[in-house]
């Protein structure tokens, strides 16, 4: 099985309802090691590079509003970046993440038992995983420089 890295996000929603520390909990106890962190002013460049594969959706300048903390006044845009490495680490970090849509993730999941659908359409789903290996190392290279991480 290939080591891997993958990149996590604690979205707005995530840490204006102070779910951080369970984030990083049930990561921790999924056996991913955590080999990078910092606190991060999302640019809109920066969330438009993160979301590059969304650009023309039409969820897309909410996302971008959302990543930037926008409906949840966070201060600066400012957001808790994480790399986790480990055997498989993207899909053990889906599978602890859950679905993107908080009524279709697993219950027990973060997402199936904290996320939510507002009313104005938005999905609120608490984190950030990438989605494949490839998109891993895209997001681990595009938030953190090769200095900033203490892999083995
Ligand atoms: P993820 O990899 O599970 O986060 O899902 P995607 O890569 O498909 O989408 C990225 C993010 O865009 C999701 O986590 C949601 O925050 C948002 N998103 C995805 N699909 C929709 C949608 O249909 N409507 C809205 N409002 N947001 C969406
Ligand atoms: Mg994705």
């Amino acid at each position: 099985m290939a080591k891997e890295q993958t990149l996590i996000l604690i979205k707005p929603d995530g840490s204006k309802r102070r779910l951080t520390g369970l984030v990083i909990d049930r990561l921790d106890a999924s056996g991913l090691a955590l080999v990078g962190a910092k606190v991060v002013p999302v640019s809109e460049d920066l969330a438009k590079k993160h979301y590059r594969d969304h650009v023309g959706k039409h969820f897309f300048d909410n996302l971008i509003r959302y990543i930037r903390g926008e409906f949840h006044a966070i201060p600066r845009s400012r957001i808790l970046a994480l790399v986790y490495e480990g055997e498989n680490a993207v899909a053990v970090a889906r599978r602890v993440a859950g679905a993107t849509d908080p009524e279709k993730a697993e219950p027990g999941t973060l997402r199936g038992s904290f996320g939510r659908n507002t009313k104005d359409g938005q999905i609120e789903n608490v984190l950030h995983a990438s989605g494949s290996p490839a998109e891993a190392s895209y997001e681990v290279g595009l938030w953190f420089r090769p200095d900033e991480l203490v892999g083995s």
